[in-house]
């Protein structure tokens, strides 16, 4: 396995084959990440967050449940997870979210947010395809009175881990969150991804048009 970076407020895109796993980790405390995944021979078939929660039962996932395509086929499989946390509820952020929105030291005004920098990624494998709702790795979310949704401060610990394995030949796109705010904190920081060797991870993000 290699280990490659994700800068903060940047996303990467990798492909991954069937049976092969790869593992999304925070380098530092209360970092998420953003993951969407693609059938590699169709990606029409992506990650569908609402068919996850169905198939599952569930409003958050972690070790032993899998991550449903919007035809109900298994995409990826969670295999190992430190954290345990991850969100399934909210939206990639987005460049109005973070335009906006205020964050509680004013508005962050920046150009996009992980919707973008994870279509920009996808560009490497000429994906150009609407960015999915995504699974929001060491998000967490609440639903109070079984009526409010609530996003709470990230519970990652440093160096938490999730592992998940490819049901089928997949480009996944992985992301730094670029949002400011209760669940990340002020201080964005990376992600690093561990990947099969001699995987390419093409990183980029709306911020510098870093992009390889
Ligand atoms: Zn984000």
């Amino acid at each position: 396995m290699e280990t490659a970076r994700i800068p903060p407020k940047s996303g990467a895109a990798f492909a991954v084959k069937a049976g092969e796993s790869f593992a999304v980790i925070t380098p530092e405390p209360r970092q998420v990440a953003d993951l969407v995944a693609f059938d590699r021979s169709d990606p029409s078939e992506a990650f569908a967050q609402s068919y996850t929660r169905d198939l599952n039962g569930k409003l958050r996932i972690t070790t032993g449940d899998v991550l449903y395509t919007t035809r109900g086929n298994e995409l990826l499989t969670i295999t190992d997870d430190d954290c345990g946390v991850h969100d399934i509820l909210f939206g990639p952020c987005t460049e109005w979210m973070l335009t906006d929105r205020p964050t509680g030291e004013g508005r962050q005004d920046e150009p996009g947010g992980c919707r973008e920098n994870l279509a920009l990624a996808l560009e490497a494998y000429g994906l150009d395809v609407p960015v999915p709702d995504t699974f929001n790795v060491f998000q967490q979310s609440t639903v109070t009175d079984q009526v409010y949704f609530d996003v709470r401060e990230s519970p990652a610990d440093a160096g938490d881990a999730v592992r998940l394995r490819a049901e089928r030949d997949v480009v996944v796109a992985v992301s730094a969150c670029s949002a400011k705010g209760v669940a990340s904190g002020t201080t964005l920081t990376p992600i690093d991804v561990q990947v099969p060797a001699n995987t390419t991870v093409h990183r980029a993000s709306v911020h510098d048009d870093r992009q390889d």
